[in-house]
């Protein structure tokens, strides 16, 4: 049986412009290349977990436009489900404009569309899903009473939840007391624990601080650094893998689409985050956010060479 996982979230088109050089206020400039992909943390973790090989159904919205039917086509292509994916005529597909300069640097604009028109009459008609699916997996990318909601209905119906909470953003005790795995970056941990992350010291000191307020687990990603499991028992740290990173975008959605494969076929925490860790690893050694994310055969070939 393969693992069933629902991703509730996000759906976008990136348009990325690659430039010498970002232009300053009032400035115009001829740009170099120009690309549209598939993006948005939702579908991104969605496909990361379907390449790996779960049964994997994405529930959000897009506009009544080509873009929305793109990114449909896209996640079908990959095996998702996407019959709950809601066209929405009254706005537009949620989008990110980009700008890329010679150094890798960028800045990037959201506009999220669709993904603020999901309603919690979208998750009742899901309820069946989510009892049905072994993770909820989400972030935070969508309305933050519909995140509640459904982690309500999820945790309800005995589903485990994670939560990566990206972009980061305060989060009630209440909330996080229903999150099996809260799934943050460095710069989401420092807020929602209010330390200051500055070595291995006190990214330890930042997930004790979060299992306090009542998660019952934390992987705190730490980019090349690997990342931290803090549990009741004990804190371990997973270190980094020494790979050729091109591109880290994406990296965070590979690993929690990963974590998420690997505790719904059974696998204990802590070889789950040693699984996501390869995963995230992998994904930083090809560009683009959703194009480099590994199937289940390029993960298998990469550990056996590394
Ligand atoms: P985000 O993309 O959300 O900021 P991170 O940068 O922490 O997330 O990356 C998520 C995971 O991807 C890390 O925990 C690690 O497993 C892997 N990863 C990211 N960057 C690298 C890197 N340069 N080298 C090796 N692994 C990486």
């Amino acid at each position: 049986m393969r693992p069933k996982i629902v991703v509730i979230g996000s759906l976008h088109t990136d348009f990325t412009v690659k430039v010498k050089a970002i232009p300053r206020i009032g400035e115009s400039i001829l740009g170099e290349s120009f690309k549209r992909s598939p993006g948005g943390k939702g579908a991104n973790q969605a496909v990361a977990a379907a390449r790996l090989g779960a049964d994997v159904t994405l529930i959000g919205r897009v506009g009544f436009d080509f873009f929305g039917k793109e990114l449909i086509k896209n996640l079908m292509d990959n095996g998702i489900d996407t019959k709950y994916i809601i066209e929405d005529s009254e706005t537009y597909t949620g989008l990110a404009l980009i700008m890329v300069d010679k150094n890798g640097d960028n800045i990037l604009a959201v506009a999220s569309g669709a993904d603020l028109r999901i309603r919690e009459e979208d998750i009742d008609k899901v309820e069946e899903v989510i009892r049905s699916s072994d993770i909820l997996l989400i972030q935070l990318e969508i309305p933050l009473h519909i995140v509640e909601y459904a982690i309500n209905m999820a945790f309800n119906e005995g589903v485990k939840v994670l939560l990566n909470p990206a972009p980061a953003k305060q989060l009630s005790k209440d909330l996080l007391k229903k999150v099996y795995v809260l799934i943050p970056n460095e710069k989401e941990a420092e807020l929602l624990s209010n330390v200051k992350i500055k070595d291995l010291h006190s990214s330890q000191m930042s997930a004790k601080k979060l299992l306090e307020s009542g998660i019952e687990n934390v992987v705190l990603t730490l980019g090349k650094n690997g990342s931290i499991i803090g549990t009741k028992e004990e804190t371990i740290h997973i270190t980094g893998l020494n790979v050729n990173a091109i591109d880290t975008t994406g990296a965070g959605d590979a690993f929690c689409g990963a974590l998420a494969v690997a505790l719904s076929s059974g696998k204990k925490l802590k070889d789950a985050v040693i699984y996501a860790n390869y995963v995230g690893a992998l994904a930083t050694t090809k560009i683009g956010a959703q194009e480099a994310l590994p199937t289940k055969e390029e993960l298998e070939d990469f550990i056996k060479v590394l």
